[in-house]
């Protein structure tokens, strides 16, 4: 039974929120491209705007732990003082969220060397036990389960025969799990021998290690029952969830390579509805918490929100790779804060860093819709003016499509309470993919661009360098870079530097596209190292009109997506098995936007794709 906190007056207790940040996994990557995001001091953070690079959004959290905190730290702040609670029959849960990458089995779990949470909070619970043993009149026992939830369906990690295991509630609303795996612990030892053969039971019950482990919520139960000694021998029941929870990125990102629908979706449903359930205890407005709406938040009801005691330490990656993953963790973490997010003063952001003019007006609007968190009201006047300047400045910076997605989609993020947000944070996670891919193919430009004109140069051929120069294109970044920060005027200055350089990739890029045949001619480029052959090989295309070679890919693209299976089939160099890849592609991503999208078709290696497109234009074009 639980006894009911903060004076028994109280329905429900907020869930309070940490922010962790790691430090950078990589040296080189922190000198190279710096921090996305950046602790202000205790409680403070910021992050770069991606709207506009001369702002960053600042968010306010219960505790803002930064990349030097030790393991100790985040316990003491975080964990350590909601313990006492479960030896009084009251329940408590902590859960680590963010994207996958970003710290949370480290701070959950740890390692030999520096233990997280979980064995700090069960070694503590055993002192607490010791220290109350002998002053009153109570037994305690202690004992463990350990599941994990895996598509919807609750797995006994410590009797791993046990799948999809029903969720009840007794009549006083206790949460159980009948067939739930319960072994009582004695020491830490106790619970330490328990506990490793059942994580790797975690891991090794897949083949695909990683995937499975990033996509399922690993979840301890530590219950204390303590009983009195004399009559009438109250028993009192408290429980700790201590919660792994898996990646808050979208898993769809990874769904050219052939994830399941239903594994991302189940996943997204969970995380979807904790943040549902976060956002509805916080906000202290719902009426209905909707716990039932998925396994995790039906298992945790008892012990989030209502008298329980719950800590949420979203961890996060410096990295700019993470930043829309951080972006809408942040989101997720803050939206139950009422966030706290100011533009950056005139004065802190005065040095020109961007590359594009702003406008007078752009100016005076003062970072216009950089606030991405306002509350409904004050948003709707917001997105008027939004409407176009920041479209509008973005446009010059980066592609298009991209962009203007990702502002429709913040928009609507502001907006939205909750009903539309999975679809929208799938969708951002979607542009945030493609803007990495973009990058990356441009990376891949840029390297290829210098071997190349210096093979070109080596050779003296002028025609080769026609060809190549444009591949330099990125080369430009460097050259609108050296707006280098002023140390003196620009308190954000090193998180401006680092989001110009994606932009402009970006920005690089399109304009690339636009020209067919040189993209195609890089495209072809990336499948092998280009010499005399290859390029002659590539020559077709060279040999084609450009409008009528538009027309052919435009056919192809339609037939791509909106195809049957039997018109997919149709293509040249599409089997049963390509077509069907290709469908299941766009099942889960919607469209093909354009030809190159392909490529991130299971099995459609750049290689193929170029003899793809060169078989299927000739043949559209009856050649
Ligand atoms: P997640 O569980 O969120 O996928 P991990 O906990 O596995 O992420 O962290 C990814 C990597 O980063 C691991 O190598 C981990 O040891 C390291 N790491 C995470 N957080 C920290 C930290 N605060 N300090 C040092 N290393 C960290
Ligand atoms: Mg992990």
């Amino acid at each position: 039974m639980n006894v009911v906190a903060d004076g028994g007056n109280k329905k429900t207790s907020r869930v309070r929120v940490a922010v962790r940040l790691r430090p950078y996994m990589d040296k080189q990557d922190e000198k190279g491209e710096g921090p996305c995001v950046r602790g202000l001091d205790s409680q403070n953070l910021e992050i770069i705007n991606w709207r506009n690079a001369t702002e960053t959004v600042k968010y306010h959290f219960d505790v803002f732990h930064g990349e030097q905190t030790t393991q100790q730290q985040v316990f003491l702040s975080s964990v350590k003082p909601i313990l006492p609670h479960i030896l009084t029959g009251q329940n408590a849960s902590v859960f680590a969220y963010g994207p996958t990458g970003a710290g949370k089995t480290h701070t959950m779990l740890g390692s030999s060397e520096k233990p997280g949470v979980i064995p700090r909070a069960v070694q503590e619970v055993f002192n607490l036990v010791k220290a109350k043993d002998e002053d009153e009149g109570w037994d305690y026992n202690i004992d463990m389960s350990y599941m994990e939830i895996y598509n919807e369906k609750v797995l006994d990690l410590l009797s791993p025969s046990a799948q999809d295991l029903p969720i009840r509630e007794d009549k006083d609303k206790n949460i159980f799990i009948p067939g739930l795996t319960r072994t009582t612990i004695s020491s830490f030892s106790d619970f330490d021998k328990h506990f490793v053969p059942a994580s790797l039971n975690r891991t090794t019950a897949s083949t695909k290690l990683n995937q499975r482990s990033s996509r399922s919520h690993a979840i301890l139960l530590i219950k204390v029952v303590r009983t009195e000694r004399s009559l009438p021998h109250r028993q009192q029941t408290g429980k700790l969830y201590l919660v792994d929870l898996a990646g808050s990125e979208d898993n769809r990102r990874t769904g050219n390579r052939g994830i399941r629908l239903k594994e991302s979706g189940a996943i997204n449903l969970s995380l979807f509805t904790l943040s549902k359930v976060v956002d509805s205890l916080n906000s202290g407005t719902a009426i209905r918490v909707p716990y039932r709406d998925s396994k995790l938040t039906r298992l945790l009801q008892d012990s989030l929100g209502g008298s329980a005691h719950s800590v949420m330490i979203t961890n996060i990656a410096p990295e700019y790779k993470y930043y829309f993953d951080t972006f809408s963790a942040l989101n997720f973490a803050a939206k139950s804060k009422l966030i706290v997010n100011k533009p950056f003063t005139r004065e802190t952001v005065a040095v020109p860093v961007l590359p594009v003019k702003r406008t007078r007006e752009d100016q005076e609007a003062g970072g216009s819709g950089n606030e991405p968190q306002k509350k409904k009201q004050k948003e709707e006047r917001k997105s008027e003016q939004d409407g176009s300047s920041p479209s509008a400045h973005f446009h010059s910076l980066s592609e298009p499509s991209v962009m203007d997605r990702l502002i429709a989609l913040e928009k609507l993020m502001m907006s939205c309470q909750d009903k539309d947000r999975i679809t929208m944070l799938k969708d951002v996670a979607q542009s945030r993919k493609e803007i990495q891919e973009l990058k990356e193919k441009q990376r891949e430009f840029e390297s290829k661009a210098l071997l190349l004109s210096r093979l070109a140069r080596e050779k003296s051929s002028t025609k080769e360098e026609a060809v190549f120069k444009n591949n330099t294109a990125p080369l430009q970044r460097k050259q609108s870079n050296p707006t280098k920060p002023n140390k003196q005027q620009a308190v954000v200055q090193p998180l401006q530097v680092s989001q110009l350089q994606p932009l402009q990739q970006l920005a690089v890029c399109k304009k690339q596209s636009v020209c067919v045949k040189k993209k195609e001619k890089k495209l072809s480029d990336q499948v092998e190292p280009p010499d005399g052959k290859e390029n002659a090989e590539n020559d077709w295309e060279f040999q084609l009109e450009t409008s009528v070679l538009e027309l052919s890919r435009q056919k192809i693209l339609q037939v791509l997506n909106s195809g049957s299976l039997k018109e997919l089939k149709g293509l040249q160099q599409i089997g049963d098995k390509k077509a069907k890849l290709i469908l299941g592609w766009r099942e889960i991503h919607g469209h093909f936007t354009k030809l190159e999208d392909l490529l991130k078709v299971e099995g459609m290696t750049a290689k193929r794709f170029s003899s793809f497109m060169k078989a299927n234009i000739l043949s559209a074009m009856g050649k």
